[in-house]
């Protein structure tokens, strides 16, 4: 620890106890929540970590509690929960006591409008503070919140909304002229929507402006009562391997949303954090809202979409301490070089955490040279709600690794049997789909329509994944690929992951997709489609160049036997690679649903 530094803020440790937190002049260096890995999985219980909570009375549950009223309550009223930058870079900031206040007009604005508890609250607009106040004052009431990503088109919009069923709307104005207006017929349901921007004079039947039907109630709400097993939430999936499945959460969850802030991302009261993710996406709601607020800390909440001089900016003014973002926009920052950093200061950064796709170890080389720290990747779906697997803190990182399961949950390497049975392989290397055993609280509770589907996820004890891993001797956990995704050539199963982070580490490559297209001889063949980074163009020497690279690093048996050179690869808006549609594309087959579809590079 460095010269200077003084005490001067407390902070609970996993045991209950107050720990000592020391800041100085270089920022924020609390000792981590997990120090001792296998000292605290072996005393975790769910029951100690809902008595991190608080709960209500007679066993109640509310998101909402956990994440505002009880710091309002405990004194933290003052403390800044949400700190807002505009895209026209203006700023606001909302203590947790305003934060409760909002949200409880926005409660009493539901039940103004007749709104029951179990009804859906969809919100669909940017990161605006009235999307944090509706989605807190959604859960208050005891609606479910299903929150939409803004930039999707009409069609996605509205086959969400029906399928959910929703029953109000949370939007802007030019979001709804744009894209609503159009489709309301096809949406008897939906009974009102609330204008973030709105006029009080708007002229749409049950369109209601934000300032004339929240503002005017009282911020004296008596919170919903609901119970831990009442929906909070439905989110869709990113749909990356076919159409999106929407997942419906209970309050309950919000036991592991907190208990995985604390160890994963390691959330100390007075830390400053970002997580990049849009709350249409589950990391924008579980690391974006629910998780960082119920830990107390900060919240940056950044409307602009990525750049990374105002990424750099923000990081670098807000004195940001704790930043969770995806390996897509790593790899943006990193394909600008170390020289983007020059400059900025960013000594008040103490943990970095990543999501969302496989983190490529060459990730983790450019974090330590850019930033002086690793990456933390951290493995999760919209399934399990929360962190499932992360590297911690105080663990050493093995780049490419997503590192061990989080306390209180219990992963294995399992096959399964022609019938479906499970089978547990104890043997450490070996690969296989990667399951959970069930019960932690933020699982799912069921698919939305489609229980049948929702039932087909588990066997016994197991809920499994759909993506096949391995775990090593040290109990670290790798990433194999998507069973869709994987490759089956002449005999090897090959994991598209393996091949695109050798292609990354050659320093003509930003981005890579790995697919295999079917071959008379092996079964399937290797293909490779590749961005580059600027200032490198597309070339023959260059492709041959990156096939030998490839075979010298993974042998001819795993490396690609051909690459194709694109400007940019199809991805999710929530930014993973669409190795699905990069297949169906190369063999003419139909796209499927592309509803989450970034960019369409045709
Ligand atoms: P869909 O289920 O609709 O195809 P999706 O699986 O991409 O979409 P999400 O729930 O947003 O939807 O993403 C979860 C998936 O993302 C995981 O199952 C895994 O395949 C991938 N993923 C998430 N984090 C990591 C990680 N750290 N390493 C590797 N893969 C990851
Ligand atoms: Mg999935």
């Amino acid at each position: 620890m460095g010269d200077g530094r003084h005490s001067d803020a407390t902070n609970t440790t996993d045991n209950g106890q107050y720990a000592v937190i020391v800041k100085d002049a270089a920022g924020f260096a609390p000792p981590p929540n997990l120090l001792d890995y296998e000292a605290v999985c072996d005393r975790f219980s769910w029951d100690a970590a809902r008595a991190m909570l608080e709960g209500l009375p007679d066993g109640g549950r509310n998101i909402a509690y956990e994440a505002v009223d009880r710091h309002a309550a405990g004194g933290r009223g003052g403390h800044e929960a949400l700190r807002l930058i505009a895209a026209d870079g203006s700023r606001r900031s909302l203590s947790y006591a305003a934060l409760r206040d909002a949200s409880c007009r926005f409660a009493h604005a539901l039940a103004a409008l007749g709104v029951a508890p179990g009804e859906r609250v969809f919100v669909l607009c940017g990161r605006v503070c009235e999307l944090y106040v509706a989605v807190l004052g959604a859960f208050r009431a005891g609606c479910t919140v299903c929150p939409l990503f803004s930039a999707f088109g009409p069609e996605p919009i509205a086959t969400r909304m029906e399928l959910g069923d929703a029953r109000v709307l949370v939007t802007t104005r030019a979001l709804y002229r744009r894209k609503i207006a159009a489709l309301r017929e096809r949406l008897p349901g939906l009974r009102h929507v609330i204008l973030t921007d709105g006029s009080t004079t708007e002229a749409e039947p049950d369109t209601h402006a934000w300032d004339g039907i929240v503002e005017s109630q009282s911020a004296d709400y008596v919170l919903h009562p609901t119970r831990p097993e009442d929906i909070a939430l439905l989110h869709f999936t990113s749909g990356t391997t076919g159409r999106p499945k929407g997942a419906l959460h209970a309050h309950e969850a919000v036991v592991t949303h907190h208990m995985t802030g604390h160890y994963a991302l390691d959330l100390h009261a007075e830390d400053i954090f970002w997580c990049t993710a849009d709350p249409g996406w589950v990391t924008g709601m579980s690391y974006g809202i629910i998780a960082p607020l119920t830990n107390g800390v900060t919240n940056v909440v950044v409307e602009s979409e990525f750049d990374a001089a105002t990424w750099y900016g923000v990081l670098e003014r807000e004195r940001v301490s704790v930043w969770y973002t995806a390996p897509t926009a790593i790899r943006m920052l990193m394909k600008l070089g170390t020289e983007a950093l020059a400059g900025y200061d960013f000594s008040a950064l103490r943990f970095l955490a990543s999501v969302g796709e496989p983190l490529n170890p060459e990730a983790v080389v450019w974090s330590n040279a850019a930033f002086g720290m690793p990456f933390h990747d951290n493995w999760w779906q919209t399934e399990t709600g929360g962190i499932m697997i992360a590297n911690y803190c105080a663990l050493d990182v093995k780049p490419g690794s997503m590192g061990r399961p989080l306390p209180g949950i219990d992963a294995a390497i399992v096959s399964r049997g022609e019938d479906g049975t499970v089978t547990v392989i104890e043997q450490a290397d070996e690969e296989g789909e990667l399951a959970l055993r069930r019960g932690w609280p933020s699982m799912m509770r069921d698919y939305l329509n489609e229980h049948a589907r929702y039932e087909r996820c588990f066997e016994g004890e197991w809920y499994l994944t759909g993506d096949l891993a391995r775990r090593d001797a040290d109990g670290y956990y790798w990433f194999v690929g998507r069973a869709d995704d994987v490759i089956k050539s002449a005999g090897h199963l090959i994991g598209p992951f393996e091949v695109e982070s050798a292609l990354m580490e050659h320093a003509a490559v930003a981005e890579a997709g790995v697919i295999g297209i079917p071959d008379a001889v092996a079964g399937e063949q290797v293909k490779a489609f590749v961005a580059l980074k600027p200032g490198y163009t597309a070339s023959r020497e260059l492709n041959r160049a990156l096939l030998g690279h490839a075979r010298k690093r993974l042998g001819a048996a795993v490396a690609p036997k051909t690459i194709e050179f694109r400007d940019n690869l199809p991805k999710t808006r929530s930014g993973k690679i669409m190795r699905r549609l990069l297949k169906a594309r190369e063999l003419g087959l139909p796209e499927g649903d592309i509803s989450t579809l970034e960019s369409d590079e045709h």
